[in-house]
């Protein structure tokens, strides 16, 4: 692990579609956070502005969003709650096109990578 990805109160939020994107975010952010990149966080929660769940997201490090589609849900939660430091992945920009299937084991590791390159961002 390097410093650049390093867990430091990283909260993740994956997409909760029904797709095969969304599939591929949540598969991705579970395996970031075994591998001690971060937490996963509830993007639900925190959009539906739960005061605690907002005050623990607000004092994140990082805040990893993993978006499925151009509706950027997530991102669009994280900066109308003004979440700390948002780094962002949009799954069909990764050449992943958004289906009613399930995600693949290449899909998720493509999701998983980017993520761990945005993270490495300054
Ligand atoms: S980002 Fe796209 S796929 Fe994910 S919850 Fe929003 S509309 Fe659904």
């Amino acid at each position: 692990m390097t410093d650049a990805t390093e867990s430091n109160n990283v909260l993740i939020y994956a997409c909760s579609g029904g797709s095969n994107v969304a599939e591929a975010a949540d598969q991705a952010a579970r395996q970031l956070a075994e591998e001690g990149i971060g937490s996963m966080f509830c993007m639900a929660g925190v959009g539906a502005a739960i005061p605690s769940m907002l005050g623990k997201a607000r004092k994140a490090s990082r805040t990893l969003i993993l978006d499925g589609c151009p509706n950027n849900c997530g991102r669009r939660i994280a900066e109308t709650q003004n979440l700390p430091h948002i780094r962002h992945v949009r799954i069909t920009e990764l050449g992943i096109e958004k289906n009613k299937g399930r995600a693949t084991q290449a899909d998720i590791a493509k999701v998983h990578d980017a993520a761990r390159a945005a993270l490495a961002e300054d």
